[in-house]
């Protein structure tokens, strides 16, 4: 047992925070917030948080571990002995670079992430990796292959099917490698050549093969949904997570909110002004396509956020242009997005937890829930950069970072 005493605790969900508090913390859990405190908790260890402030663990609901889509010349040269062409890595030189991956992951302050596709399983053994301590990770939720109706643009990323009873059989190939989520892809990869916005890959009747398998196991299904008609068909066909939402008209963002479905935005994923260095490792016309769909995302996500859509944070690291460990960069995009501090803190703390059902334990500083902290410097209601400078993480109780 131990406790962080002076602490300024944002905890999840109110804009008020709790003061000068001290959190005790046992085992893996939080067992007591005393606010205001003035008397220091005795006969335990104390940690002194100089009147810093935590957070709950941020929670990133889309990622991919295995993927490392970040042009670097320099690194795929050095890497070039294992293969390092992205699209033709080893699976076991992806295996251990998703290792590093996961560290500096949770050394950003990000204590439960969900990967939204992994390759060949490669993610099921991180998973129970770090679950077995032999991985340093944050807790890692993952959806195994994506389901899909084309072979996506990286090898071993999905499971291409066709029929309603395909979908079942990838769904129970999923839920075999026990998965957390289903992740189906419902819009092929923007570079596709004959890719359309308006076309959904997986039919209304693959989709509801698939929500039925996975509902029956109390298991979410995330899907990747660019384009207004895939949006619809999900909600239609009771997708719980729509990832991206690019170009949702006003129709499908009235579904969103009937059907209560969480909109996981992930601005970075293309960000309509991209990184010099991403437009000098990419075609001009892969460039123009990446930013028209950013341009067109930032919009839905806009339109949705104005509308009361519920939102989920969500980074997809790994994906075009966006670094593993640089996860909260995105919190600050939804910013410039027209956010509100307090809506953006929520979505990766307490709203992130409801929408992959894990708000019984995490998300909240309370007590009863996982001692998964994050600790800043500044209020990141008044200065919200400081989510981007994480100085102290504690996952389950362990402390994994301290720099000051
Ligand atoms: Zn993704």
């Amino acid at each position: 047992m131990y406790a962080l005493i002076n602490a300024n605790i944002f905890d999840g969900i109110h804009e008020e925070l709790i003061r000068n508090a001290a959190i005790i913390i046992d085992g893996n859990r939080i067992k007591e917030i005393l606010p205001e405190c003035s008397r220091n908790p005795e006969d335990m260890e104390l940690i002194d948080l100089g009147g810093r402030y935590v957070s709950p663990g941020f929670i990133d609901c889309h990622l991919h571990f295995m993927l490392d889509e970040v042009p670097d010349k320099e690194r795929l040269l050095n890497y070039q002995s294992a293969g390092g062409v992205l699209f033709d890595n080893a699976d076991s030189y992806v295996a251990f670079r998703s290792v590093e991956f996961a560290k500096k992951t949770l050394e950003a302050g990000f204590t439960t992430v969900i990967d939204g596709g992994g390759i060949n399983y490669i993610d099921v053994a991180l998973r129970d990796a770090i679950r077995l301590g032999y991985v340093e990770g944050p807790d890692y939720f993952i959806c195994g292959k994506q389901i899909t109706a084309w072979p996506s643009h990286f090898r071993g990323l999905s499971e291409v099917v066709s029929g309603p009873d395909e979908v079942r059989k990838m769904v129970r190939k999923q839920i075999y490698y026990s998965t957390d989520q289903i992740k189906l892809e419902m819009s092929a990869p923007i570079r596709s050549v004959g890719r359309r916005l308006e076309k959904s890959e997986l039919t209304l009747d693959e989709i509801r093969a698939a929500t039925d398998e996975a509902h029956s196991l109390g298991m979410l299904v995330q899907a990747h949904a660019r384009g207004a008609k895939p949006v619809k068909d999900c909600l239609q066909g009771d997708v719980d997570l729509i990832c991206h939402g690019t170009g949702m008209d006003d129709e499908a963002i009235q579904m969103m909110l009937d059907k209560g479905a969480y909109l996981l935005p992930t601005l970075g994923s293309p960000d309509p002004e991209p990184s010099q260095k991403l437009v000098d490792a990419k075609s001009a016309r892969v460039v123009e396509l990446l930013k028209a769909t950013g341009r067109l995302q930032w919009e839905s996500v806009k339109k949705a956020y104005q509308a009361g859509v519920k939102i989920a944070f969500s980074t997809d690291s790994g994906g075009v242009g966006n670094e593993h460990g640089k996860n909260a960069v995105e919190m600050l995009r939804m910013q410039k997005l027209g956010m509100s501090a307090i809506d953006i803190l929520r979505s990766a703390t307490s709203e992130a937890a409801k929408a992959m059902n894990l708000a019984g334990d995490r998300g909240v500083i309370e007590t009863g829930m996982l001692a998964d902290i994050a600790v800043m410097e500044e209020n990141p209601l008044k200065k919200l950069e400081t989510v981007c400078d994480v100085k102290m993480v504690i996952r389950n109780g362990n402390t994994v970072k301290k720099q000051f």
